[in-house]
């Protein structure tokens, strides 16, 4: 039956169908339902208890989802597909008064009040306007700070209206608003809905009650899912004017910027973590445990690991030792054959080789190097140092660093000169700075000191010896032979391989030729070791906090699940509800990982001083600890992020 008149009913039923269940359990609730709410009228929903109204009143509140059926508002369908579609539209258009108030117990009446407006997404200048107004109207001001908790039931109910109409709702629906009311108290309560319902709004009140139905514009009575209208609709106000057509779109006026349920998430999800700080302690720390694990494991190869290659990369990776197994000592005229043998121009010819030169120990271990010729024993500036002869390409082949002075060359050796260079740590125990012309005496005999050698401590000590020219003058008579190889880097153990053959073509096997292990594969061969046993304790820990963080939030979600169905009752979509949760995860697994990289990295600079090894921390280390915070939380926070979000909010508002 088609209105003649020009403007659309508020509300417009055409066969609504609900069942619950499915196959031969299926059973149908509401069945068919054709009906009109016309613009300005209170309607009765009339039935025995079971008989399908709260199934009604929350398809007509786009809580559930029709089976079959449309529903219009202002003569426009309203989109009820999705959950988040359908959210939209029960924000922008309805609102619902629950028989058990359903207010928040932590928030005050104002906050309370305020919530719809929250996910409206209004700003806060309006929603205090919007709040200060609804609370004067229903005379509840002198509440505004008090918690819920303290309210008596008439002011409870009011609170609940009070939330609901702040929205400026089209369609106030109100499940059994009397139901626990005296006849008074009922009196006054629809003298209420009467004053909120203007004219360009209508208000469904389900009720048991007669008196109720009474003061109603007209009555539905449903039974057994079969919905009869029992009274005629009101006269439609303007009907007079049927050339007015209002499509006034929907909402107009209370949609708030369409995305804004993102930020409201985020500072709700942000006020959570915050107010729930304390419980999420150890969670926290279970994160922040895991994540320094983590960072301390990355951290720690990486600081060990630079200390090796500062090791071995600087001086050995580069040098080859050359021996003769049946030549321990060899006088120095042989040192000096050496020197100008094919075979060492062979060994140069090789390639990576940058120099080879002759290095031979003499003076039969150490010397005795002292300030002042007399009396030797009890000088104060007197140490012990080993003298190693150097030929030409030798000094060149130890690549030392003359700091002061500089190196003997050829002519000092031609000439048999009696002058030295010295480590730097030697100068140092004799107490004496080098000056040019510094006279030192070794075993007695004086020497000049022309230079100073810098000390390389990762040469193995090498560089704390007295050096000396290669030649027949040189103190003592024999010594340990050897040719000291320099490599270019990564060379060293290739050069080894070739120079026996090179060396002594007709016995290679008295050859040795000794590089160290190459520096690379060491310091992988400890990383190794290193990750597996560290990497795999952290994963460990990681999971555990994970695992943590999965069942608070779980347990969170159960607790909350109230809250929550009237959140998505108020209008807030199920993504919002997503969002917020996976957020609040996010949020306090990173707190835990700042924490626990920030334990991470003073540990490691503690270890590192007593150790006195140099720290290596980097920005990519702590960008990992952060990353694997937010990992964390987003993949424990996605389970009870849909748990939030699938809940349905009529069984979560509903008495079990
Ligand atoms: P009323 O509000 O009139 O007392 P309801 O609309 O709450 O009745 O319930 C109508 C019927 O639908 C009842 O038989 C109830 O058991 C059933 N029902 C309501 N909600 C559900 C649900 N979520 N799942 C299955 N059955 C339901
Ligand atoms: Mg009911």
């Amino acid at each position: 039956m088609p209105e003649t008149t020009g403007r659309a009913p508020l509300v417009e039923a055409v066969g609504l169908r609900k069942s619950f269940g499915s196959g031969d359990h299926a059973e149908t609730v509401v069945k068919d339902a054709h009906f009109r709410i016309a613009n300005g009228s209170m309607v009765a929903l009339l039935g025995p208890s079971g008989s399908g109204k709260s199934t009604l009143l929350n398809l007509l509140g786009l809580l559930l989802p029709a089976d079959g059926g449309t529903l219009l508002i202002e003569g426009e369908p309203v989109a009820m597909g999705s959950a988040n579609d359908r959210a939209h539209s029960r924000l922008v258009n309805t609102a619902l008064v629950f028989q058990s108030f359903h207010l928040i117990e932590h928030k005050t009446v104002a906050q309370n009040i305020e919530l719809p407006l929250l996910h409206l997404g209004l700003p806060r200048a309006e929603r205090a306007r919007r709040v200060g107004e609804v609370l004067e109207r229903l005379e509840i001001a002198h509440r505004a700070t008090a918690h819920p908790g303290t309210l008596s039931g008439g002011e409870k109910q009011r609170v609940a209206i009070a939330r609901a109409i702040v929205t400026e709702p089209r369609v106030l629906l109100c499940d059994e608003p009397t139901g626990s009311l005296d006849s008074r108290r009922t009196a006054e309560v629809m003298d209420l809905l009467r004053s909120v319902t203007t004219d360009d709004r209508a208000t469904v009140v389900v009720t048991h009650d007669q008196a109720v139905a009474a003061r109603c514009d007209e009555v539905l009575r449903i039974d057994d899912g079969e919905l009869h209208q029992v009274t005629a609709p009101a006269a439609v106000p303007d009907a007079t004017t049927p050339t007015e057509v209002t499509h006034r779109s929907v909402g107009r006026s209370r949609s708030g910027r369409p995305g804004h349920w993102a930020a409201v998430s985020s500072r709700e999800a942000m006020a959570a973590v915050w107010a729930r700080m304390r419980r999420n302690l150890f969670t926290m720390i279970g994160v922040g445990l895991g994540v320094a694990a983590l960072v301390l494991s990355v951290g720690f190869t990486a600081t060990v690991s630079a200390q090796l290659s500062d090791k071995f990369n600087g001086y050995l990776a580069q040098r080859v030792t050359v021996t003769r197994t049946d030549l321990e000592r060899a006088p120095l005229s042989t040192g000096m054959a050496w020197d100008q043998s094919a075979a060492l121009r062979r060994i140069n010819g090789l390639n990576g080789v940058e120099a080879a030169g002759v290095i031979q120990e003499v003076g039969g271990g150490a010397v005795t190097v002292t300030t002042a010729p007399e009396p030797r024993d009890q000088f104060p500036g007197r140490v012990q140092a080993p003298v190693r002869a150097l030929s030409d390409q030798g000094m060149s082949a130890l690549g030392a660093t003359v700091s002061q002075g500089r190196m003997f060359d050829a002519g000092h050796a031609r000439r048999g000169d009696p002058v030295l260079v010295v480590g730097r740590a030697t100068l140092q125990a004799l107490g004496r700075p080098w000056v040019p012309g510094l006279q030192l005496y070794v075993d007695g005999q004086r020497y000049t000191v022309i230079g100073v050698v810098e000390e390389d401590l990762s040469a193995g000590g090498a560089t704390s010896a007295l050096y000396v020219p290669l030649s027949e003058r040189a103190m003592g008579s024999s010594g340990v032979l050897s040719v000291l190889v320099k490599t270019s880097l990564g060379a060293a153990q290739q050069v080894a391989g070739e120079i026996p053959p090179a060396f002594l073509p007709e016995h290679p096997d008295r050859v040795l030729a000794a590089a160290p292990p190459e520096p690379r594969t060491l310091t992988q061969a400890v990383d190794e070791q290193q990750r597996i046993l560290l990497l795999g304790m952290s994963l460990v820990t990681l999971v555990i906090g994970g695992v943590g963080i999965m069942n608070t939030f779980l347990v969170a979600v159960m607790e909350r699940r109230r809250e929550i169905g009237l959140r998505l009752a108020l209008g807030a979509p199920p993504r919002a509800m997503t969002l917020q949760f996976g957020l609040e995860s996010v949020v306090t697994a990173m707190i835990g990982s700042l924490g626990g990289t920030a334990v991470a990295v003073n540990v490691l600079a503690v270890v590192s001083l007593v150790n006195h090894w140099t720290p290596v921390i980097s920005g990519t280390t702590i960008g990992l600890g952060l990353v694997a915070g937010v990992v964390l939380g987003l993949v424990a926070g996605v389970y009870p992020a849909r748990k939030a979000a699938g809940i349905d909010p009529v069984a979560a508002l509903s008495h079990a």
